[in-house]
């Protein structure tokens, strides 16, 4: 018997790594609750465990979900399934890579092997590149050389009766490190009734079914109407992707079939997730590091001052409307929509005078759709710091981009109750000024970053 480890793939369709793993018979399946989840938001937690819950059902109760680190997990169920070869899905974030090099580890210690098979993307980060084996650093070009390339048709569902249910592991005996954790499970299930586990379904075969039926309906307002916040036009597939409940190649098999420009534009926004995760890959230090700075270290703001502005930003009380939503939706229900996710970056950099990191760390703890590649580098997008990124001088005005993408107000009236009552608070800068002092930031850096050059 094989063993498949789920990672970023819980699904039984399309799942290569699941597939390889039964190819000769019976497959055992393991996934590790690992301590690094201890840090993510309580709502994502949950989420994930409703996920593995709803997996482990549609496997007929095979999926063992065991908590302890990846290597002890793995390994430990390697053992009881007497498996000499352990297959998963290829990460390609620097924490998907280090998983997966100490598990490798884990695993030749103990004379068994680590196989990898498919990734989360269409086409795997590294593959697209240059005729010269470079990488690309342009977004269009990328996506012209993506969609040339091509990717496979989806693979065939896996057969649930081929998976086998590992024994328990204790808490106690040779195999401490790992114990399963069907508690937090049940308890998740049994919360399952909350609205926000209603808006974004965890079943898989509902998520195949919301993508029919997207693509069947709401794709068709999709090119004209995706960057209004206030219609709900969007496939809202981000979370079952950031989950694996679905691979990207289903869903381009299904935008594949459609003839329209909705379908491409599509099309192109997946490819915007394919070219930040190549752009991750190709440079770790992405993940923190400004790509390309835009301000002197000492321009951003610090101490109180930048606490306090950050904390009208995050409860959404900066008197900017289109913000506050936002701010607000991602408190209420843990998404935001595309627009007002770069409505409300742009200010915290722009108009806040605060790193794009602070923000990125916030998103990280409040996104349930949260994708470490997607988040850094849409925020270096935002920020003028990433790859192919809107110019720093490309300041969005917030209150342009309301009256141009919420223009009767529905977004903004429905999530701040109290907008057009003395209880919301007035504008907290003026963002004219604060404007040209970006500007103005951005050239002293620029100045000194050409001062230095031309001193060498
Ligand atoms: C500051 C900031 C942070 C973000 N953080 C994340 C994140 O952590 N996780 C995440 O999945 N997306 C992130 N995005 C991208 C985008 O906002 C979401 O993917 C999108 O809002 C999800 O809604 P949807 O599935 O209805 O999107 P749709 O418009 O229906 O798009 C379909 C799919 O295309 C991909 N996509 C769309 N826009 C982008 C984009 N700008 N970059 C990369 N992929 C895209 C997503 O996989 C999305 O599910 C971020 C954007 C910004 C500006």
């Amino acid at each position: 018997m094989e063993l498949w480890w789920a990672r970023r793939d819980l699904r039984l369709h399309d799942n290569p790594a699941l597939l390889a793993a039964q190819a000769d018979g019976s497959a055992a399946a393991v996934f590790a609750w690992t301590p690094a989840l201890h840090f993510w938001s309580g709502r994502r937690r949950a989420h994930l465990a409703r996920v593995l819950w709803s997996l482990c059902e549609d496997s007929g109760g095979a999926l063992a979900v065991r908590k302890g680190s990846a290597p002890d997990a793995v390994v430990t169920a390697a053992r009881q399934a007497d498996a000499s070869v352990v297959w998963a899905s290829q990460e390609y974030s620097p924490a998907g890579v280090s998983e997966q090099d100490a598990v490798r580890a884990a695993l030749e210690a103990d004379g068994r092997e680590l196989r990898f098979v498919g990734s989360p993307y269409a086409v795997a980060p590294g593959r697209v590149t240059k005729s010269d084996g470079s990488e690309y650093k342009v977004f269009t070009p990328y996506s012209h050389a993506w969609r040339d390339h091509g990717w496979r048709a989806p693979a065939q569902c896996a057969d649930p009766d081929l998976l086998r249910p590992l024994p328990p592991a204790g808490p106690t005996g040779s195999d401490a490190a790992a114990s399963d954790v069907s508690l937090d499970l049940q308890a998740a299930h049994g919360d399952a009734e909350d609205p926000l586990a209603m808006r974004h379904e965890f079943r898989e075969s509902q998520v195949l079914e919301d993508l029919r039926a997207y693509v069947d309906g709401d794709l068709a307002r999709y090119a004209v109407e995706r960057d209004r916040p206030d219609l709900d036009s969007t496939s809202h597939l981000s979370v079952p992707l950031a989950f694996g409940q679905i691979h990207p190649r289903t869903i381009l098999a299904a935008t594949g079939a459609v003839r329209s420009d909705a379908a491409r534009v599509l099309e192109s926004e997946l490819a915007w997730r394919e070219f930040h995760a190549d752009v991750l890959w190709h440079h770790p230090r992405a993940q923190r590091e400004s790509l390309t700075p835009v301000m002197a270290d000492g321009a951003w703001l610090t101490g109180r001052e930048a606490d306090e502005a950050f904390r009208a930003w995050r409860l959404g009380e900066t008197g900017f409307p289109l913000v506050d939503a936002g701010m607000r939706q991602l408190a209420a229900t843990g998404t935001m929509h595309n627009r007002v996710r770069m409505v409300v970056a742009s200010f915290l950099v722009k108009d806040l005078h605060l790193p794009w990191q602070r923000g990125a760390d916030h998103f990280r703890r409040a996104l349930l759709d949260y994708d470490h590649a997607q988040n850094q580098l849409n925020w270096q997008w935002v920020a003028g710091t990433g790859r192919d990124a809107a110019p720093f001088f490309r300041i969005f005005n917030p209150t342009a981009q309301a009256e141009r993408f919420d223009p009767e107000r529905r977004y903004v009236q429905r999530w701040i109750p109290e907008l057009d009552t003395p209880g919301y608070p007035l504008p907290m800068l003026d963002h004219k000024a604060e404007r040209e002092v970006a500007l103005a930031a951005h050239r002293a850096a620029r100045g000194e970053r050409s001062g230095t050059r031309s001193q060498k």
